[in-house]
């Protein structure tokens, strides 16, 4: 048995439950394998999984994904929150395959985090890989933490932002990147 089943037994029993009861019985197995998959990336880096994909290229035009989904973990609960991410770079000869970059959102947001630092942790991964003339990156979230709690309007959702280099000095490019990522598909 691992410690998270073990774990997960003890709560249940602190809970008032009896794990032995036919739904509970395998759930402490079941939690162990899910936060086996939340915590993935801690085992993850981002030189690896960008491995073979960077590519030079000599473009210089933002590219940007965007509506990247995501789920995390909020650390100060354990609680889910989820969103989209949206990502922009100004490559500066160098670009990365387009599928990477929400590979690099999944990798970040299966850690314990603060969506702030999950979005900086991002847009600093982007500029490390690729030291590109900018990165950006806009995340907006639903914190179950806030929502089944009852603190705030179940509706609501967080946007941070994390802006570098040129999206942070020039408000033309950030401008361009903003109304970019808020154009509505259709
Ligand atoms: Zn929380």
């Amino acid at each position: 048995m691992s410690n998270i089943q073990e774990l997960t037994e003890a709560l249940l029993l602190e809970l008032g439950e009896d794990p032995n009861r036919e739904g509970l019985i395998k759930t402490p197995e079941r939690v162990a394998n899910a936060w086996k998959f939340f915590s993935k990336g801690y085992y993850e880096n981002i030189e690896v999984i960008t491995n073979g994909a960077i590519f030079t290229e000599d473009a210089k035009d933002m590219v940007i994904v965007r509506d990247i989904e995501f789920f995390s973990l909020c650390e100060h609960h354990l609680l889910p929150f989820f969103g989209k991410a949206h990502v922009g770079y100004i490559p500066n000869g160098k670009v990365i395959g387009l599928s990477k970059i929400p590979r690099i959102v999944d990798m970040y947001s299966h850690r314990l985090q603060v969506q702030e630092r999950l979005t900086n942790q991002v847009a600093n991964g982007i500029k490390k890989i690729l030291d590109p003339i900018g990165v950006a990156v806009v995340m907006e979230g639903k914190h179950m933490c806030m929502q089944m709690r009852g603190v705030e309007k179940q509706n609501s959702s967080a946007t941070t932002s994390a802006m570098l280099d040129k999206f942070e000095e020039s408000s033309r490019t950030r401008s361009e990147f903003l109304s970019i990522i808020n154009k509505r598909a259709g």
